[in-house]
């Protein structure tokens, strides 16, 4: 233990972004370890959220929709394209995940005529896969369920799209990019990649890579707020042939010439439904600005090294009374996920004690590690309790 303590504080001495932290308000005494599920609020966020419903809502009300607020979904999108290695012009915010993975998923059919089948990863988060199943049923395609490991097995040129995980919700498990999306490229096919895990994690390359589509979230690394809305990627070569099902106003040629047909605007405004979400988007517009100060290789090599460290702390203090799913090489997003039968329990226990996870059924603790504000104190913390709390058990 003593050694533990010791490797901490020089970890946390030695941190490049460990002043980054004050940039969040942080409750004194509690390790929060579900900035996967629903990130912190960087401390700006407040009092922009105020000045937006004071003044832009409460002072300039109807013009402030031409002032600023019809394009903020194109704005706060070219503050996410730099961290997915999008060119500007091909990043969009809008809707949930949910929907822009339905957008994504039938425009993605409809970009493949004659191809019948969907291929989606057996493990999935299930919205992923609820949502596969719904697009298969409208446009008369097959899904099938694959794990990743074995998309070799399913691809064929019956393919239109496959839609993966960049990083597995449960296990925490980050797959090679690169090598699927050539694989479904090989087979002529569509890839779409989920970023809910990634996006904020690490530095990903949507254009070097030739992603086709990709959407993600931004309530959980990126800390946009509960319910921030999503982010949909269509590189520009294929914006033309993107083709939406939600044919809303808001992705119109011309909106407000309130035009009998439907005309798809010619760049990723196409990708937009209806009116925007505005308060959620700008403070998810406010969360972003502490990206303006650090970079990416920094946050994935304190997350690499943030997880690398809580796994050791788990060896050392607990042992085999739980099992550790996420990879101990690099391939893990910044979670770590442990496996005991009472898992649920456990996280109620740490929860009590000021450590918050989160527990997946039937039997996973997760814990994610956020480096713009997690010390290496706090995984040690969370180790720490948890080995008390199951020596308590027993
Ligand atoms: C969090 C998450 C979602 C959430 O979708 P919502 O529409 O925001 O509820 C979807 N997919 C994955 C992989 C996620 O991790």
């Amino acid at each position: 233990m003593a050694d533990l303590i010791e490797r901490a504080a020089k970890l946390d001495a030695e941190d490049p972004l460990a002043h980054v932290r004050d940039e969040f308000d942080l409750e004194p005494g509690v390790v929060y370890l579900d900035g996967n599920s629903l990130g912190a609020p960087p401390r700006g966020v407040a009092a922009r959220v105020e000045e937006v419903v004071r003044h832009q809502w409460g002072r300039r009300l109807i013009r402030s929709w031409t002032e600023s607020w019809w394009s903020a979904p194109e704005r706060v999108g070219e503050k996410i394209a730099p961290l997915v290695g999008a060119a500007p012009g091909q990043v969009v915010v809008a809707d949930s995940t949910s929907v822009n993975i339905f957008k994504a998923l039938v425009a993605a059919v409809r970009m493949a005529p004659g191809r019948r089948e969907i291929v989606v990863d057996a493990g999935t988060f299930p919205t992923d896969g609820y949502i596969a199943e719904s697009v298969a049923e409208l446009t008369g395609t097959v899904l099938r369920p694959v794990p990743p490991d074995e998309l070799d097995d399913v691809l064929s040129d019956q393919t239109a799209v496959v839609l993966l995980n960049h990083v597995d919700y449960k296990t925490g498990r980050l797959y090679d990019m690169a090598a699927l999306t050539a694989k479904a490229h090989a087979a002529g096919a569509r890839i779409v990649w989920d970023l809910c895990h990634s996006a904020g994690v690490l530095p990903i390359e949507l254009d070097a890579l030739k992603v086709d589509l990709a959407v993600g979230c931004t309530y959980k690394f990126l800390n946009g707020g509960p319910g921030a809305p999503a982010f949909i990627y269509v590189p520009r070569e294929l914006q033309e042939s993107f083709r939406q099902p939600l044919s809303g106003w808001g992705g119109h040629r011309d909106p407000f010439a309130m035009a009998p047909g439907y005309e798809p605007a010619p760049g990723i405004a196409r990708a937009r439904a209806g009116t925007p979400d505005i308060l959620s988007l700008l403070t998810l517009d406010a969360a972003l600005a502490v990206w303006r100060q650090v970079d990416l290789a920094d946050v994935r090599a304190k997350g690499l090294a943030l997880t690398e460290f809580f796994i050791d702390c788990v060896d050392e203090l607990i042992g085999d009374a739980v099992e550790v799913v996420t990879p101990r090489d690099d391939r893990r997003g910044h979670q770590v996920s442990l496996r005991h039968p009472d898992a649920g329990a456990l996280v109620a226990e740490l929860t009590a004690r000021q450590v918050i996870g989160d527990f997946r059924t039937p039997d996973v603790l997760r814990f994610g590690f956020a480096p713009l504000y997690n010390r290496y104190q706090d995984a040690l913390q969370a180790a720490n309790s948890l080995a008390e709390v199951l020596t308590a058990a027993r």
